[in-house]
């Protein structure tokens, strides 16, 4: 990578200053060459600004189409917009893709290497609810409303099947419930295996209803390579792929629209832990060589998280969570020293 990139910096909340700095020591000491421009959201925002997600920090992602974003907190309270919803809406990040990888040797299970590509904005998240008034109980009756569109389907299962031959992989599976939502999962399943087509002799690719799916991840995860689904599914699916390879501080998640990325940790902004530097960085790390995969330097990324991986096998210089006794700081300096070691 040549030519300096700005990317917005989102530090965010309660953990999130420190996983966050500590990702860009790591970025810089790999010789990323971004140029960030620190902005905020979340609680530290309505402190600033009194509004969770600023114009600033809104102009700013318009501009370099690139954020690495710490955890937010999204403030309770009337008037406040849901963060992420706002952001995912306004920069249309269709897809969401959440690996899931085994690092840590006394992991549940030793081979899970799975990517799941989650639809970010139809399905039963599109915010359509209402309650129907029957008699004098005005809320005896709710419904909310899934739309699933061709063109929100047909996006979301080719950026599945286009990431699966990037990166080398074997499988996608689309994951679905077409046998009891006829219409709305039904149009998402026709639509994955009408794309699916496409890619015959490239990438494999099979079906699975979701119940069959969730037990068989648990059960036997190394069958699965690529998996697309629709929102609410991928939503929890994803909570339980982190699980599988030793929880949220792990796992990173990328939002990716046609022109625009956004890169963070998938846990929140842990409140129980944040300033006393025992944090783990982990996730946001990957969430950087996410952003750096996405920008075309993939070599970078795999430095990095080699080095990751290194320090995490080992065990020694490792935070709390996964069962050491590290600073933020400690585990930070080994994975940058490590990186300087090749
Ligand atoms: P959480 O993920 O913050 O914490 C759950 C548990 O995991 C806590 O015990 C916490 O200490 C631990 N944990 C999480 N990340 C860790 C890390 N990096 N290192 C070590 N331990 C870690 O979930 P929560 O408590 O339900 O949510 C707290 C706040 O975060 C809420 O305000 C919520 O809205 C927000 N949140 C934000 C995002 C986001 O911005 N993407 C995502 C989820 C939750």
């Amino acid at each position: 990578m040549s030519k300096k990139l700005d990317v917005t910096l989102i530090p965010g909340d309660g953990i999130g200053p420190a996983i966050t700095d500590a990702t860009v020591r790591v970025l810089e000491a790999a010789g990323a060459s971004f140029t960030w421009d620190r902005q905020l959201a979340g609680m530290a925002a309505v402190k600033e600004h009194g509004d969770p997600i600023p114009e600033a920090t809104l102009e700013s992602i318009k501009r370099t189409k690139l954020a690495l974003k710490g955890p937010l907190e999204t403030p309770v309270g009337k008037g406040f917009r849901s963060i992420n919803v706002a952001l995912r809406k306004e920069f249309d990040l269709y897809a969401n893709l959440r690996p899931a990888k085994t690092i840590l040797p006394k992991s549940r299970f030793e081979n899970v290497d799975v990517v799941l590509v989650r639809e970010n904005t139809e399905g039963l998240y599109v915010g359509v609810e209402n309650y129907v008034k029957i008699g004098s109980d005005p809320h005896a009756v709710a419904q909310s409303v899934a739309i699933i569109s061709r063109v929100g389907a047909e996006r979301i299962v080719r950026y599945a099947f286009e990431y699966a031959l990037k990166h080398g992989r074997k499988k996608v599976t689309i994951v679905h419930k077409a046998n009891i939502l006829k219409y709305s999962q039904g149009l998402f399943l026709e639509v994955g295996r009408q794309v699916a087509k496409e890619y015959e002799g490239r990438v494999a690719s099979d079906d699975k209803i979701v119940d069959a799916c969730a037990m068989e991840l648990v059960m036997r995860p190394d069958k699965y390579d690529v998996i697309v689904t629709t929102n609410l599914f991928g939503d929890i699916l994803s909570d339980l792929t982190s699980g599988l390879v030793g929880g949220l501080g792990l796992t990173p998640g990328a939002n990716i629209g046609y022109d625009c990325g956004i890169f963070e940790a998938v846990h929140g902004t842990a409140p129980d832990i944040a300033g006393q530097g025992i944090a783990n960085p982990t996730a946001v790390m990957l969430a950087g060589c996410q952003l750096l995969d996405h920008v075309g330097d993939d070599a970078r990324a795999n430095r990095i998280r080699a080095a990751i991986e290194s320090v995490l096998r080992e065990g020694k210089t490792v935070t709390r969570d996964v069962g050491g006794s590290a600073t933020t700081e400690q585990y930070t300096d080994a994975v940058i020293a490590r990186l300087a070691r090749g």
